[in-house]
């Protein structure tokens, strides 16, 4: 070998060392970052309302798109019918009937409610938080306004949004009255609040630019928390009624206005993921995408469609709790997926601490699990039951495919709609008749006998603390 040959060679191994290193370097900074997650979560979405879930004519071409390079899930439940305490549960991972989250006589937290998250609780955010996240939370929160149960005192670094639910601070003397508000919704029928942090900001809040505000602060905080891992909550108030959507929207959906909101909703996803890939994020971060209880079908035309499912908002048959449900991650889910392996938004609070390196509280039970087995396509899920509470009574349970109601009530909006107690329970078998229409008890005692021994199972670790719904703020009536 000359002497040429020998410098040749040895400016190859320096260059190929050099390469190595840098391999090595990135490799390590990979597996030093964190995921980041974004959470995205629609108010009274149905499970029939998205394109990629069935809907003839609402177009939702983000969400569509990003099912199209994620994972749909077909069976993924929120863990109450109503706002409240299935927020309280996405949160802690946690039954609301675990952190007295939820209630018989108020079924959610209203202006006049003194209660919310309790301190002890631990949220994701908390949880995130000690593992160094940023945590920014952009939506309808629903957990308490008083200032020790906002967001910002509940784990998130920043909160924008609306500290309940958009139909609340209803001013009598604006407008028609009862439901007829609801046909044709002004801003100033509702003295609803938008809130930065602990203050109002906005009085009554521009809700027909709240979709698009949510989404832009949500995108600025990705922006201005890029270096670092973060956490998203964007939990949009729409297309919970009064229905409400900015210009560009009015009147495009051939569904109307619940239509119209939805694809705003849909533009604003589209708008996150995008957000996402530009900052060049999109492989670093997990988007979860789903909704907090199925549509609020007694506002007609106004409330959404759990598609072949039955019933919808306050009750405990499929179309009150099975949720359209999307992951996203690129690069690590696999493009196109659909799966039918059970999930709950429970299980969102468990998978995110988990991947972020951290445990889950081991002082308390946690009802979510890991779902990593589910988006990384590596075996069946985690979760095996479904538990149906509405407040405080455990009207249902799913066990596999098998359903069993021990208690059935329609939705609380309709007249005459009392709780029917069945004993034997009614027996759905959910794969075969996911519309609960053919009761199957006589024939599978066995499987009833199942489901009786989860349910004793079950309360055996049960211990109810008081009701946070139930107590009335100081000074207000109830
Ligand atoms: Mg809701």
């Amino acid at each position: 070998m000359n002497k040429a040959s020998v410098r040749l060679t040895t400016s190859m191994l320096i260059l190929a060392g050099m390469a190595l290193m840098s391999l090595l370097i990135s490799a390590a900074n990979g597996a030093e970052r964190r995921p980041n997650f974004v959470i995205i979560y629609a108010d009274d979405l149905g499970y029939g309302d998205l394109g990629c879930f069935g809907h003839p004519t609402i177009r939702t071409p983000h969400l569509d798109r990003m099912a199209g390079e994620g994972l749909r899930f077909t069976q993924f439940y929120s863990a109450s019918p109503v706002c409240t305490p299935s927020r309280a549960a996405l949160m802690t991972g946690r039954l609301p009937i675990r952190s007295g989250m939820c209630s018989d006589k108020r079924r959610v937290l209203f202006p006049n409610s003194g209660g919310g998250i309790p301190a002890d609780e631990v949220t994701l955010a908390e949880a995130l938080k000690a593992q160094g996240y940023a945590t920014g939370c952009f939506g309808k929160w629903h957990l308490g306004h008083l200032p020790q149960f906002l967001p910002t005192n509940n784990g998130f670094d920043t909160y924008y949004g609306i500290p309940y639910s958009n139909d609340m601070d209803r001013l009598n003397d604006v407008g028609p009255q009862g439901r007829a508000a609801f046909w044709a919704p002004k801003i100033e029928y509702w003295n609803v609040p938008l809130m930065r942090g602990t203050e109002i900001i906005e009085r009554p809040a521009d809700q027909t630019t709240i979709t698009r505000r949510y989404t832009d602060q949500a995108i600025e905080f990705m922006h201005s928390h890029k270096d670092e891992p973060f956490l998203v909550y964007l939990p949009h108030s729409m297309v919970h009624i009064p229905l409400f959507r900015s210009d560009e929207f009015a009147g495009k959906s051939a569904r109307g206005l619940y239509g119209d909101c939805l694809e705003e909703v849909d533009w604003s996803v589209g708008q996150v993921l995008q957000a996402l890939r530009d900052l060049q994020l999109d492989e670093q971060t997990l988007v979860f995408f789903s909704s907090d209880n199925g549509p609020w079908l007694s506002y007609n035309e106004q409330g959404g469609s759990a598609g072949l499912l039955k019933d919808g908002k306050g009750t405990t048959f499929e179309g009150g709790m099975r949720e359209p449900t999307i992951a996203w991650w690129p690069g690590h889910i696999e493009p196109g997926r659909v799966t039918q392996e059970l999930g709950s938004t429970m299980d969102i609070f468990t998978t995110c601490v988990t991947l972020a390196g951290g445990d889950v509280p081991a002082d308390r039970v946690i009802d979510g699990v890991d779902l990593s087995p589910v988006l990384f396509d590596a075996g069946p899920s985690n979760r095996k039951s479904v538990l149906y509470y509405r407040g405080t009574q455990l009207m249902a349970v799913r066990l596999g495919p098998w359903k069993a109601h021990y208690f059935t009530q329609t939705s609380y909006r309709k007249e005459g709609n009392p709780r029917e107690a069945h004993d034997p329970p009614l027996l759905y078998h959910l794969d075969h008749d996911p519309s609960e229409r053919f009761n199957l008890n006589e024939d599978h005692p066995e499987v009833l006998a199942q489901i009786d021994a989860l349910v004793a199972e079950h309360r055996q670790h049960l211990d109810p603390p008081r009701s946070q719904l139930e107590i009335p703020l100081a000074g207000a009536g109830d």
